[in-house]
């Protein structure tokens, strides 16, 4: 019977993962201070929404109901019957799963770890090469559909304290299997001309599309792993935070629109991350210099509309109980930002359609740009892309026609 262990953190433990995790820290900026406290789940905005009355406003109720079949869409392009009847449908997959422990207040894949279907199997295989190992798995991720793959060691500091349980809102023991000690990190590629109509109904099927690709692709990767008789739990967005995982498995780096970068898709990604006992091979993180480049770029932050993302450079300070304690970054204004999605009906990510990483990287032109943004010349790069005609969102008719 596998050993399941609260995830939850004492000041000494934290202490001592810091140690443990210094290099890596230092590699990917992670600028952790004597003040950082577990993240508990019940802060994320999305849950606030449903217990914190700060929140709850009835653009949020219109928000979540808008996911419903009886909803009344909004007029305007991109947010008609069809463009939701889209959106939901890119969803379906993902909603199968987390409605599914809905009883017993979980919410898989969000608010829960997603319930192993098959049995461990009773016998081991040998694994007496770790890097081919890890070789190997990478190459089941991308056979079922993931787009990047990384693997990290398991560091608990970016592990809820407390997860929620969906039926009374309420913070429960956040457990994972003892022997759990890898994590793998899959990257899923949203779809570029979905993303560039951005902010419309239309534009979150990219979003939904992922999430039901993703649920199904961890779930089989870790089905995989436990016929190989070893632990493997699939996991999205519930568990741990998923960005500094992302970026210790060496898959991008930390933006100023607070999402992960990476060298293929920009910020054009969703993660998802099994938790394993599997002997796997570590990635390092990686300092590709995107990071740089953002200290200089503030497109983001001009282009969003309630002015959520920060203009300067990364700091430790934010009152928000929706922003982790202790952890220099640039952290956005969860209030506003959840806001606007709120009195939107959908999901915004107009941030991430603005960035100059977010391209196709099929032209000789994108590939030299990325060469140059990436490089000590990133002053030219943001020259040529100051330059640049601006990149007029795609009007969602135009998508569909
Ligand atoms: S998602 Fe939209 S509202 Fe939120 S920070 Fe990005 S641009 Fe701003
Ligand atoms: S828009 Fe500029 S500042 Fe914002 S994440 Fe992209 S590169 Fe960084």
């Amino acid at each position: 019977m596998t050993k399941m262990v609260p995830q939850l953190l004492t000041e000494s433990d934290i202490k001592n993962q810091r140690k443990d995790h210094l290099s890596s820290d230092d590699l990917v900026g992670f600028n952790v201070s004597n003040s950082f406290r577990q993240f508990n789940q019940m802060n994320d905005m999305f849950t606030r929404a449903y217990w914190d009355e700060s929140i709850k406003s009835p653009d949020t109720e219109a928000f979540f109901n808008s996911y419903r079949a009886d909803f009344i869409p909004r007029r305007g392009e991109g947010f008609n019957q069809k463009d939701f009847a889209l959106r939901n449908a890119s969803w379906l997959i993902s909603d199968i799963i987390s409605n599914r422990g809905g009883e017993k207040g979980l919410r898989e894949g969000f608010q829960a770890a997603i319930e192993s279907d098959t049995e461990i199997a009773p016998n081991k295989v040998l694994i007496e090469d770790v890097a081919n190992q890890s070789i190997e798995i990478k190459k089941i991720a991308k056979l079922f559909g993931a787009d990047l793959v990384g693997i990290t060691s398991v560091d608990k500091r970016w592990h809820y304290s407390h997860r929620v349980d969906t039926k009374t809102f309420s913070a429960v023991d956040n457990e994972l299997p003892a022997d759990c000690n890898s994590v793998i990190v899959m990257a899923h590629a949203m779809d570029y001309d979905l993303v560039d109509t951005y902010p419309s109904a239309l534009a979150g099927a990219s979003t939904g599309r992922e999430y039901s690709h993703e649920a199904s692709i961890c779930m089989q990767l870790a089905a995989y792993i436990r016929g190989l008789g070893y632990e493997a739990i699939a996991s999205m967005n519930d568990t741990a935070l998923v960005i500094p995982y992302a970026i210790k498995a060496g898959l991008g780096e930390y933006g100023r629109n607070q999402m992960v970068l990476t060298p293929e898709y920009g910020p054009r990604v969703r993660f998802s991350k099994i938790f394993t006992s599997l002997p796997l091979k570590k990635d390092v993180p990686k300092s590709l210099g995107i990071k740089e480049y953002c200290n200089d770029c503030t497109k983001c932050a001009k282009a969003c509309p309630p002015k959520a993302l920060p203009f300067g450079l990364p700091t430790e300070g934010s009152e928000s109980p929706s922003t982790i304690k202790g952890v220099k970054k640039w952290s956005a204004n969860c209030e506003k930002c959840f806001g606007y999605w709120a009195k939107i009906r959908t999901d915004c990510a107009i941030c991430m359609r603005v960035c100059p990483f977010n391209r196709k990287y099929k032209s000789p032109y994108d590939i030299v740009w990325r060469w140059l943004a990436t490089s000590r010349f990133r002053k030219l790069a943001l020259i040529w892309e100051a330059k640049r005609k601006p990149r007029k969102r795609l009007k969602p008719n135009d998508w569909w026609n």
